[in-house]
C-alpha cells in the first residue's frame, strides 16, 4: 500500500543524493537506500516486501535487521518496482538519483554492474532458462521502471560476477566444448553476499581474510564459496543456481542421470522438471513439510529430521571439498538466514569438520555475533551478516558517479 500512514521512519530525509537497491528473491523483494557522497554509503532506510499469508506487506528495518514498522503491501501497477521507488521517495521526503537491481545470472557476457539499456535488458532476459526462479523476476523490476521512470538511470548488478576471475578448470564442464563456446559452464552465484562478507571479514579479522576461507552462504538458496585472499576461487553452484547445496526447495548436485530417468521414465516434461527441481525438492521434498528450516528444527517428525540432517551432512561436505580448492582452510564463515541464525546448524556442520582443525566455542556460537571459533581452534569461524543491498548500491553508485 503506498503512503501507508505510521510506516515513515523518524529522521529519514536524505540531504545527498541516494541510491535505491533493490533485491528480488524468488518470495521477497529486499531493498535498502543508501546516501552517496565521497566514497561512502550511509544506509537511510532498509526494508523487505515479503508473502505473508494471502497477502504482502511490508516491513521497515533497522541497521541490524529488526522490524520497525510494518503494514499491507498491494502493488497498483504489475511489478512492484514503481511502487517501491514512489514507497522510498515519500519516505526520505526527496528523488532517489538512480536504483541498482540484483541480478542472478550474468552469463558469459556481463562480468560487472552495467547500465540497464533495452539491448542488455534483452541479452539478459535470454538467461532465464539458466536461472528459471530468479532471473526474469530480478529483469523485470528494471523493465517496468524504464517505462515508469524513463529518465531513472539503472544499473544491473550480478550474482555471477564475483567469481568472474576463477581458474578455467574450476569452471569448466565435463561436456563437447562446443557447449562451453556456447555459455555452459560453472559460473557460481551469491556474488553479492560473498563479496559483502569477505569485505566485512577483512576489517573483523585480516589475518584469516588473507587465508584460505569457506563462507556458506545458507539461506532458502544455498550456496558455499572458496576465497583466497578475499577472491572467490570456486563455488558449490555451477551454470545454474540448482547446483551444490540441498536447499529450501531446490534438489542441489544431482546424477545427471536421475534427470533422464524423470524424462524417459517418469515422463516428465521441461516444465515438470523445472518445478520438481526447483520447487518441491529440497527441504520440502524430502521432509514433505515445509522448505523453511525454522519449521523443520520445530517439528518431531522423523522426515523433517532428516531433511535437517540431509542439510548439514552435504554442508559439512561440501566445505571440505571446497578446503580442497584451496588446498587447506584457515576461515570458515556463516552467513544467511541459517547461518546468521541457527546455532544448532552451525554446531551440527562444525562437529562434522573437527577432523579439518573446526573448534567451535558453544558460547560464542549460542551467542551468534562475530567469531565462534575456540581460542587456538586452527580453523577460526565466524558468523558475518550478509548485506547485499550494500553490494548493490556500491557498484551502481560507482557506475553513476555518484560516490565521489
Ligand atoms: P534467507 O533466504 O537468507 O532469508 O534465509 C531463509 C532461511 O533462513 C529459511 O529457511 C528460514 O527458516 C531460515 N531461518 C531464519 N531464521 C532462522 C532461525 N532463527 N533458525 C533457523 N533457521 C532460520
Amino acid at each position: 500500500m503506498i503512503g501507508t500512514p505510521g510506516v515513515r521512519q523518524s529522521g529519514i530525509v536524505a540531504r545527498m543524493p541516494s541510491v535505491l537497491a533493490v533485491n528480488t528473491g524468488s518470495s521477497t523483494v529486499k531493498f535498502g537506500a543508501f546516501e552517496t557522497a565521497g566514497g561512502t554509503l550511509a544506509p537511510v532506510l532498509r526494508g523487505r516486501i515479503e508473502s505473508h499469508g494471502p497477502g504482502r506487506r511490508v516491513l521497515s528495518l533497522d541497521t541490524d535487521g529488526v522490524v520497525l514498522t510494518e503494514a499491507p503491501w498491494v502493488d497498483r501497477g504489475r511489478d512492484t518496482a514503481p511502487d517501491l521507488l514512489r514507497w522510498v521517495e515519500a519516505r526520505l521526503a526527496g528523488p532517489v538519483a538512480g536504483v541498482g537491481h540484483r541480478i542472478v545470472h550474468g552469463g558469459p557476457d556481463f562480468s560487472q554492474a552495467v547500465a540497464a539499456t533495452e539491448p542488455v535488458l534483452k541479452a539478459l532476459d535470454a538467461l532465464a532458462p539458466l536461472a528459471p526462479l530468479h532471473q526474469q523476476q530480478g529483469l523485470a523490476g528494471a523493465w517496468a521502471l524504464r517505462k515508469s521512470h524513463p529518465d531513472l538511470p539503472q544499473v544491473l548488478t550480478f550474482d555471477t560476477a564475483f567469481h568472474g576471475g576463477h581458474e578455467p578448470v574450476a569452471d569448466r564442464l565435463g561436456l563437447p566444448r562446443v557447449w562451453e563456446a556456447r555459455g555452459l559452464r560453472r559460473y557460481g552465484f551469491h556474488g553479492l553476499s560473498y563479496e559483502s562478507v569477505a569485505e566485512q571479514l577483512a576489517l573483523l579479522d585480516p589475518s584469516t581474510a588473507t587465508g584460505r576461507v569457506v563462507t556458506a552462504h545458507l539461506g532458502s538458496g544455498a550456496s558455499l564459496c572458496a576465497l583466497r585472499n578475499g577472491r572467490s576461487v570456486d563455488s558449490t553452484m555451477g551454470a545454474t543456481p540448482l547446483d551444490g547445496m540441498v536447499m529450501g526447495t531446490r534438489c542441489g548436485s544431482l546424477d545427471p542421470g536421475v534427470v533422464l530417468y524423470l524424462q524417459q521414465i517418469a515422463g516428465l516434461d521441461a516444465a515438470e522438471l523445472v518445478d520438481l527441481l526447483y520447487r518441491r525438492s529440497g527441504l520440502l521434498g524430502v521432509s514433505g513439510l515445509s522448505g523453511d528450516m525454522r519449521v523443520l528444527l520445530e517439528s518431531d517428525d522423523l522426515a523433517a529430521r532428516e531433511a535437517v540432517d540431509l542439510f548439514v551432512y552435504r554442508a559439512a561436505r561440501e566445505v571440505a571439498t571446497l578446503a580442497g580448492s584451496v588446498e587447506g582452510l584457515d576461515g570458515l564463515v556463516f552467513t544467511a538466514g541459517i547461518g546468521e541464525n541457527s546455532p544448532r546448524i552451525r554446531a551440527e556442520i562444525c562437529a562434522r569438520l573437527a577432523w579439518l582443525g573446526v573448534e567451535l566455542d558453544p558460547a560464542a556460537n549460542s551467542r551468534g555475533t562475530g567469531q565462534l571459533s575456540a581460542a587456538g581452534s586452527p580453523v577460526t569461524g565466524w558468523m558475518i551478516r550478509t548485506d547485499e543491498e550494500r553490494m548493490i548500491a556500491r557498484h551502481a553508485s560507482r557506475l553513476l558517479g555518484l560516490d565521489r
